[in-house]
């Protein structure tokens, strides 16, 4: 049977699904893994990470017969798939199945920002609704301009689920597309003419920090900025120091530079919301999402096609009917 590696938490759902086909390799339970690859490595023919691991270049080298890497997620930049591409090695990740939820997550974020909630759920906690009354008045979430950094598969199913709300929309993509919303060729321009800057690009170096200091200034003491893409996309010193200075209105953030390391300059602040990567974290997404990542390696293991093969691998992979991706 060959050998499956499995860098990061899986469901017992998706262990059950692949018992008996594969090999199971638990790095995280692997003392010295160093020296299991270097007495097994060659057995390997399968990878499964996910968006924060990735899979560490000496962990490739020691595999010679790796054949595809499964990432458990949509964003891969934690993998070097030029690496991967120049070994023949195919990467699968899990495009549209988490659309909506990334997207519903962005907009509680937004939600909860405008309408104050964390701070009125501690009110009523505190006892201080009976104490001293009502509230001061929150901010509504209706119509806003909104601009998407990333009008991609969730930047489209955010929009829609912003319709409800009135928003006005703009995006930024580096190739503008058929979509009924205004197109900015300049990040920053787009930032100065909306009252929310949602991001939802991937990661990696194309995008790293283009959220700076010149784009957050753009957006303003009344802006607020939505991050559920990846924390290298915005410099997050700056958005610090935005906050701090009063330069910037608010943030929502689910994503961080540093994982799970969170600057402790926000904790302290009211005019944030925070959660812990949790874009794509529900029961029903994560099981869709860890379907297909099994579907890919067993898909594979069967016939050697695969589903949903990053873009850079499409032209080495041979894809089933079955997705879209
Ligand atoms: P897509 O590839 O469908 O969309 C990405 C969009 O970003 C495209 O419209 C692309 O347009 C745009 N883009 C890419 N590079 C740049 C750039 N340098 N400047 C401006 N725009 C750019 O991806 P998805 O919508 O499926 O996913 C987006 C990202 O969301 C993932 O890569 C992942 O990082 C993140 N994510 C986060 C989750 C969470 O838990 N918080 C969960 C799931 C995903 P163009 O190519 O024309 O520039």
């Amino acid at each position: 049977m060959p050998g499956l590696l499995i860098i990061g938490d899986i469901t017992t759902e998706m262990r059950d699904r692949l018992k008996g086909s594969l090999d199971l390799h638990d790095a995280h339970s692997i003392d010295d893994i160093t020296g299991f690859l270097d007495r097994e490595g060659a057995t390997i023919r399968y990878a499964l990470t996910d968006g924060h691991y990735g899979v560490p270049r000496d962990w490739m080298d020691a595999m010679p017969n790796l054949a595809l890497i499964s990432n458990y997620g949509v964003g891969y930049d934690a993998i070097d798939v030029g690496l991967s591409v120049s070994r023949n090695i195919l990467v699968t990740h899990t495009p549209q199945v988490l659309n909506d939820e990334v997207a519903t997550t962005a907009l509680m974020l937004m939600l909860a920002s405008y309408r104050n909630l964390l701070a009125s759920d501690a009110y009523v906690r505190a006892g201080r609704w009976a104490g001293e009354g009502n509230m001061t008045l929150s901010r509504s979430a209706d119509n806003r301009r909104v601009g998407i950094l990333g009008l991609g598969r969730i930047g489209l199913a955010l929009a829609a689920k912003l319709a409800p709300f009135h928003a006005e929309i703009a995006y930024h993509n580096r190739t503008p597309r058929d979509v009924p919303y205004r197109y900015f060729d300049s990040l920053a321009e787009m930032a100065a003419a909306c009252e929310v800057l949602f991001v939802v690009t991937p990661g990696g170096d194309d995008t790293r920090g283009i959220v700076d200091r010149t784009v957050l200034d753009a957006l303003g003491p009344d802006g607020l900025l939505v991050n559920v893409s990846r924390g290298s996309v915005v410099d997050e010193q700056a958005l610090v120091a935005a906050l701090q200075d009063g330069r910037l209105g608010g943030a929502g953030l689910d994503v961080f530079a540093n994982e799970p390391t969170v600057p402790d300059a926000l904790f302290s602040m009211s005019n944030v919301v925070l959660t812990p990567h949790i874009g794509s974290a529900t029961v029903e997404t994560r099981r869709a999402m860890g379907n297909l990542v099994i579907d890919n390696l067993l898909q594979h293991h069967a016939d050697g096609r695969v589903i949903s093969p990053v873009p850079e691998c499409r032209d080495q992979a041979t894809v089933t009917a079955r997705f879209d991706g």
